[in-house]
């Protein structure tokens, strides 16, 4: 067949690697594309988070700036000092309150009454400034909030542990920085004010209220996480898809273009089914058997005649689980409706030599013997005589068996091979089928005459019961009268039809 070369080996392992590789690649592709997407969503979703809360906390620092606004340029009294301080312990965030008028601070929450420089231009938009530390602590980041009316105001500290909290639970997916001005803080609190971020893809989110930004970086490790913590069953499970379509992958190439398996797929699917052709009596015509023929009822090619898949259903062995199938349906078919049948009715198979060393045959044979306990059949097994059998231990017990069951033995298109009396004999062959290639010159010319009346004349002298096949026309019919032959068969009394049709035509 065409497709032949695919079922090479060297053929089959590269498709089959082939496939492995686009199937994993395609799922590689899949996975990495669908948790790009997750992460991005869920990055964003931190982002827009991070933002609220810091928001929130920086709300607090308005809020104590609001609370003590009153107080901008008055002196630092004990009063003020002790307002200071109510807001300190009362704002959730808030760690130093301060006052400063010119740029100086001249009153603070925990020093009381001090100077201490403001350098107003570092606060981004005039009012935040990320520091690392102050006097106090020096090593513990936080933001300045200021509020200022005309050169004085209010400076709140925010601390940095709130912010850096935040940083901290919402990096899960990605790297979440607060930038404010140039100077940023990382997920861990520390403040930077270069501009060395990881590598990656990044997200920008600024804040409406506040001037500053909440920025995420998806780094290829954020990948690789997300994917091990979403997407582990597609993880595991593409691999397993893969190895498994390059096996069936290598599977399916075996079969392509492989008739013989073509032929198995088709018995899985019962695709073989049987043709009956009457067998009328030689004189009355009146029907009084059927030759079973298969035929393979393809679904894209319809119909298939033997010859094109019997010599290789044969050859490969298969012939015999057909064989088998198409006696089942017979008897199935034909067993229930045992009483319409006239008496004595035969049923023909053709059975090829190899299946004569099968003892599922005498079982088979069996069953469908049984299956017409009404009303008795007879069934006959057709052997050709192109194909001789050969004698042995398991036929010969086989032919036994037969034999005590009542199967009749037909020795199909005699004439055509080399059996000898002997072989006859030793087989105990019941009929004997005249080839339709004799009948068909009937008419032709004298030798042909000649021929076809040897031939009667050879089986009539063997005293078996003789068929005349492939009878088409009514000059055969009238030819061969004398001759008082047992059956005949052929076009001219019905051609092979499928089993609903034959009951119809013939039984009903
Ligand atoms: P066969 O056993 O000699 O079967 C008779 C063949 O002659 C059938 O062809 C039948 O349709 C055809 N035939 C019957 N009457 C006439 C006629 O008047 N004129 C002409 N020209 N042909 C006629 P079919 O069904 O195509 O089968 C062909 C061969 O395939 C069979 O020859 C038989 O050798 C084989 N075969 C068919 N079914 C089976 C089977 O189930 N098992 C085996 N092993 N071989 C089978
Ligand atoms: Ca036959
Ligand atoms: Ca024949």
């Amino acid at each position: 067949m065409a497709l032949n070369w695919l079922n090479q080996p060297r053929i089959r392992i590269c498709l089959s690697l082939l496939a492995f590789i686009v199937v994993a690649a395609l799922g590689i592709l899949a996975i990495s594309w669908q948790t790009a997407q997750g992460l991005r969503r869920d990055a964003g979703a931190s982002l827009q988070q991070s933002v609220r809360l810091v928001d929130m906390t920086l709300d607090n620092a308005a809020r104590a700036t609001a609370a003590v606004e009153n107080l901008i340029g008055t002196p630092c009294t004990q009063d003020t000092i002790q307002a200071l301080r109510w807001q300190v312990a009362s704002v959730p965030n808030v760690r130093t309150v301060n006052l400063y008028r010119q740029n100086t601070i001249y009153c603070a929450s925990l020093f009381g009454e001090r100077t201490d420089d403001i350098s107003t231009d570092k606060y981004v938009g005039g009012k935040l400034m990320l520091m690392s530390g102050n006097a106090v602590t020096p090593n513990h980041p936080l933001i300045a909030y200021r509020h200022d009316v005309n050169g004085s105001g209010v400076l709140v500290g925010v601390d940095g542990y709130f912010l850096h909290n935040i940083l901290e639970l919402l990096s899960t997916h990605a790297y979440l920085i607060l930038q404010v001005g140039n100077q940023w803080m990382d997920n861990k609190g520390k403040i930077h004010t270069s501009d060395s971020w990881p590598e990656g893809e990044r997200m920008v989110l600024t804040s409406e209220h506040y001037p500053y930004e909440m920025r995420l970086v998806i780094r290829k490790s954020d990948h690789w996480r997300y994917i091990f913590d979403y997407a582990t069953v597609s993880l595991i499970l593409f691999p397993l898809v893969s190895i498994f379509i390059a096996f069936m992958t290598y599977a399916q190439l075996g079969r392509v273009g492989n008739p013989t398996s073509a032929l198995k797929e088709a018995l899985e699917k019962k695709q073989f089914i049987p043709y009956l052709q009457p067998v009328v009596d030689g004189t009355n015509h009146q029907i009084t058997g059927a030759e079973v023929l298969m035929r393979w009822q393809h679904p894209q090619s319809g119909l298939i005649p033997p010859y094109q898949f019997i010599p290789l259903a044969e050859e490969s062995g298969l012939i015999v689980p057909m064989t088998r199938l198409i006696m089942a349906q017979v008897r199935d078919q034909f067993g229930p409706l045992a009483a319409q049948l006239p008496k004595n009715f035969h049923f023909g198979f053709n059975i090829c030599a190899s299946h004569f060393k099968d003892l599922t045959l005498a079982e088979d044979c069996k069953a469908f013997i049984n299956a017409f306990k009404e009303n008795p059949i007879n069934l006959v097994l057709e052997l050709t005589e192109r194909e001789l059998i050969e004698p042995g231990e398991i036929t010969h017990s086989l032919f036994n068996a037969l034999r005590r069951m009542g199967v009749l033995i037909a020795m199909d298109d005699f004439g055509t091979g080399h059996s000898s009396l002997a072989y006859l004999q030793k087989f105990h062959i019941d009929i004997l089928k005249i080839d339709q290639s004799f009948i068909g010159r009937i008419g032709t010319d004298a030798l042909a005459g000649h021929i076809v009346d040897n031939v009667i004349d050879l089986a009539k002298r063997l005293q078996m019961i003789i068929v005349a096949e492939g009878i088409e026309t009514q000059t055969q019919v009238d030819y061969l009268a004398p001759y008082r032959l047992e059956f005949l068969q052929g076009y001219f009394f019905g051609k092979p039809v499928a089993p609903v049709e034959f009951i119809e035509k013939w039984l009903e």
